[in-house]
């Protein structure tokens, strides 16, 4: 992958808060699913299944209090611009870019799934712990996308659990964890969101796998056009390239989060009626299946038999 050093990125796109306080600090605690079924906070991995791995990756989950604020946020907007020659060696302004890549394709395949027009939103960088329109999370339920507030949350450092705890190495994990989100939008736009939330929560045919599968589809399918997105001023690639290695870390990113995967490695039983997400292989071939379509209509999770 090779990105454009002469892209302009939209800081509108994206926000850093800093550092939060008035959770359990990164701490650990007592694991506390992300409440509420589809109501609350609809995540990357299960939340409870990452802190079990153990090591120092805090747990907790939402409450709703609204202690605590927001420190230390930086400006992207001068981190970000093209004044700065280093701007791309910051995994935030990375980040942004991939936001602002995943988002212009929206833009554009939106209609295609024949409603009207995409709505733009932010992705917020924390540390530690935020406060959001689900409640208060911190960073041990990783990377969510939030329904109420529809905003995307992540704290940069999963992705350093990511490759340490899950073996998903590749930079390119980064834009398919973002992307995966964003298909948590598109579905909350499309109303899939609330819909799903009226079905099973967990088992392997649950709504809550094809939502999740879905999302990864959704992810693929971004892939497939990313290098035709293009920046702020809608001249310049976002991407000057993306390789076939690329995708095969989105692939292994998608695979190394598999409910089966992470259930072996937490030293468990694989027990199907506790997935929530789908199992690796699940994962991996619905990420492909956008990616080789390379159109959302084709990741029907909710309508096939074939999940
Ligand atoms: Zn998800």
């Amino acid at each position: 992958m090779e990105l454009n050093e002469r892209a302009e990125l939209d800081t509108s796109q994206a926000n850093d808060l800093g550092r939060g306080s008035g959770g359990s600090g990164g701490g650990f605690g007592i694991p506390i699913p992300g409440g509420g079924g589809r109501g609350g906070i609809i995540g990357i991995v299960v939340a409870v299944l990452v802190a079990l791995l153990g090591g120092g990756f805090g747990l907790n989950a939402m409450t709703n209090g609204d202690e605590g604020g927001q420190a230390g946020g930086t400006d992207l907007e001068q981190l970000c611009s093209t004044a700065n020659p280093e701007r791309l060696d910051d995994a935030r302004c990375r980040n942004l870019l991939y936001v602002n890549s995943i988002q212009d394709y929206w833009k554009k395949a939106y209609p295609e799934l024949g409603r009207s027009d995409y709505e733009v939103t932010t992705t917020n960088f924390f540390q530690a712990a935020v406060n959001t329109g689900c409640g208060q999370a911190d960073s041990g339920v990783g990377p969510f996308y939030c329904p109420a507030d529809r905003k995307v949350y992540i704290d940069l450092s999963f992705y350093d659990e990511l490759a340490s705890r899950f073996g998903a190495k590749g930079e390119f994990a980064q834009p398919y964890v973002l992307a995966h989100e964003y298909g948590h939008h598109v579905q909350n736009l499309l109303g899939t969101n609330a819909k799903a939330g009226q079905g099973d929560q967990s088992g392997p045919r649950s709504a809550s796998v094809r939502l999740e599968l879905q999302a990864d589809c959704y992810a693929g399918a971004w892939a497939r056009h990313a290098t035709e997105s293009k920046d702020k001023t809608g001249q310049q690639p976002l991407f000057k390239s993306i390789t076939e290695a690329d995708i095969s870390q989105a692939i292994d990113a998608a695979e190394a989060i598999g409910d089966d995967s992470i259930q072996e490695r937490s030293g468990g039983r694989v027990n199907p009626d506790q997935f929530t997400h789908g199992t690796s292989e699940q994962r991996k071939r619905w990420f492909n299946q956008g990616y080789d379509r390379g159109d959302p209509k084709t990741c029907d999770t909710f309508g096939t038999d074939q999940l």
